[in-house]
């Protein structure tokens, strides 16, 4: 069975509930693609390396878009990063979030961030736990130039399928707690189970536009 982009968009957007909007993966994805689902309505779209995103950006400018970094952030790559992307879901450390607060006020940008939390033990991968989320949290609160919107999470690679809906669970259970209204949670092997936790932004690449022509690591 072959589907197009276009039927792959139009089928993910009939399970997708109205509280959930699809982030599209467009990392290692040509413009081309990225137009063709602007044609349908599709507006978001998340790249995970600054490098490969601003070209695509220069080619896109008479679209009105909304690109989000989903990448690990480095904190030598934030300054472009600020100004490129008006929401990054990968803010994972005080000195960052720190850091991404003193440049966007430079920079007179007031970013959306998503902090990246991790709630299982995940060496390849970054993140606040939760209990020190919760500790620090007066002060990333009171940073003056980023407005904090949401957490965004990843399951382990080896995270057994029982355990996902419970892991997404523990997410949408702490944004509640910290009065946050976004959950950027799931991709393409386990959105379902992201959608049924409460996920706000399903970051789906592979699902929706194939599998990726160039090889990008797995970020975050
Ligand atoms: C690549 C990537 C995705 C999308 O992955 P797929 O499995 O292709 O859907 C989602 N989130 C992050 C952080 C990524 O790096």
């Amino acid at each position: 069975m072959t589907t197009s982009l276009t039927d792959r968009w139009n089928l993910l957007h009939e399970e997708l509930p109205v509280s959930a909007r699809l982030l599209a993966v467009s990392k290692g994805h040509p413009a081309s693609s990225i137009r063709e689902l602007a044609q349908l309505g599709q507006r978001a779209f998340g790249e995970s390396r600054l490098q490969d995103a601003l070209p695509k950006q220069e080619a896109l400018a008479d679209l009105d878009l909304e690109w989000h970094f989903i990448g690990r952030l480095q904190s030598n790559k934030v300054r472009p990063v600020v100004k490129a992307f008006p929401v990054i879901h990968s803010v994972d450390s005080l000195p960052l979030a720190q850091r991404v607060s003193r440049i966007a006020e430079e920079e007179q940008v007031l970013p959306s961030v998503l902090l990246q939390v991790k709630f299982r033990p995940d060496p390849r991968k970054g993140g606040f736990d939760a209990e020190s989320l919760l500790a620090i949290w007066p002060e990333l609160s009171a940073l003056p130039a980023m407005r904090i919107v949401g957490l965004m999470t990843m399951a382990p690679l080896d995270c057994p399928t029982s355990d996902r809906q419970a892991l997404f669970a523990e997410c949408r259970a702490l944004a509640d707690r910290l009065a946050l209204p976004e959950c950027s949670m799931g991709m393409s092997g386990d959105w379902r189970d992201a959608m049924a936790a409460g996920s706000t932004w399903l970051r789906l690449g592979s699902v929706l536009f194939g599998a990726r022509p160039v090889s990008t690591p797995a970020m975050g």
